[in-house]
């Protein structure tokens, strides 16, 4: 492990400033527990690590009239155990309770989550070069390595985004509230990602030097309900082969607001708007939720090894839809 220096502010301000006068050469770190990994097998390298765990401020976690307001610095751990997210909001303790261990649900925060690198076999190892490491092409596509690897989406780099708790929150409409020294700036959380053809040694667009600081989701009516399914090669600690998260609202038996939000098929969270398509205004059956789930992977480009992806997908996102209602 190369050395670096490890700088712990106080406030915001301060770590903005330390970020902006490092530049390049600064990262932020929040739970470290997937940061540590990278620099330890030296895929990544920063000379100044700017420690967000000590900004009080980034703690804050509360549900009112206005919906849900989550610092970046919550932890998993705490969202997978706070008795307030029932009804609409339930769907987001149940996705924090299957990531990882509970080792990392502590350490892990809600930010890092988000801006987790993807866990590419290629990608985490420093002796193979790829695009996302400004290599000039991407090995992955010859490999057979290609569990966690895209199977729509990819454009020259196949690296999917493996966060669990993104399409929870996309489906729930999540805004995602990011500042700089220059200032403050708010998304919803689906324009936050970019895909390699953006720039593929990246995975969002924030800016240098700057930080998520919380992410807000609207009051949900009180009938919206959704569903998380993820299917994994071990049941405990692992990331996700799929996901899904699927929501809507039943209106006179009729389907409204439906939201279906793919993990781990693609280089960002995969919003599929033709699966919400089919389901609009629809009453739930049997029928709808295979058409649904049939949509949700009409665009599927699978590599020579994972097209097994498109199979699970299918079927989980089925399972999810007929499920909404349900739990
Ligand atoms: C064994 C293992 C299994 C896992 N399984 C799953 C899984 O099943 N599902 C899943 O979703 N995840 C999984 N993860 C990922 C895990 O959720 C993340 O490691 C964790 O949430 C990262 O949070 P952190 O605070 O430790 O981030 P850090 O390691 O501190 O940071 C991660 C990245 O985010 C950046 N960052 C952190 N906070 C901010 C911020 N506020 N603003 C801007 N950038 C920020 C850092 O610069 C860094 O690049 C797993 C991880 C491990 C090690």
């Amino acid at each position: 492990m190369r050395a670096f220096t490890f700088e712990a502010p106080a406030t915001l301000t301060d770590a903005l400033s330390l970020l902006e006068t490092h530049a390049e050469r600064a990262q932020p770190i929040a739970g470290g527990s997937d940061l540590i990994g990278l620099l330890k097998e030296d895929v990544v390298h920063y000379e100044r690590l700017v420690s967000l765990a000590g900004i009080a401020a980034l703690r804050d976690c509360r549900l009112n009239q206005e919906g849900l307001y989550l610092g970046a610095l919550v932890t998993l751990a705490e969202l997978e155990h706070d008795t307030r997210l029932q009804g609409p909001y339930r769907i987001l303790a149940e996705a924090a309770r299957g990531v990882a261990t509970p080792e990392i649900r502590n350490q892990g925060t809600l930010g890092g989550n988000l801006c987790q690198r993807p866990r590419c076999f290629h990608y985490r190892s420093a002796l193979i070069p790829c695009l996302k490491k400004g290599g000039a092409a991407c090995p992955a596509i010859e490999s057979p390595h290609q569990h966690y690897l895209a199977v729509m989406g990819g454009d020259g780099c196949f690296c999917v985004h493996a966060s669990d708790l993104a399409p929870v929150l996309i489906a729930m409409g999540a805004n995602v509230l990011l500042e700089g020294l220059s200032g403050q700036r708010s998304m919803l959380l689906e324009s936050f990602f970019a895909g390699p053809g953006q720039d593929a040694q990246r995975e969002n667009v924030l800016e240098p030097g700057e930080v998520i600081t919380a992410v807000t989701v609207p009051a949900l009516s009180e009938d919206w309900r959704g569903a998380f399914l993820k299917a994994r090669e071990r049941t405990a600690g692992d990331f996700p082969l799929v996901s899904v998260a699927a929501g809507f609202s039943l209106v006179n038996g009729v389907v409204q607001q439906p939201r279906v939000v793919l993990g781990g098929v693609a280089p960002v969270p995969w919003r599929s708007l033709a699966a919400e398509t089919v389901l609009e205004g629809q009453e739930p059956s049997e029928e709808v939720s295979v058409r649904a789930a049939d949509a949700a992977f009409s665009a599927a480009q699978p590599l020579a090894h994972n097209d097994y992806k498109v199979d699970i997908g299918r079927a989980l996102v089925a399972r999810a839809i007929r499920s909404v209602h349900s739990v």
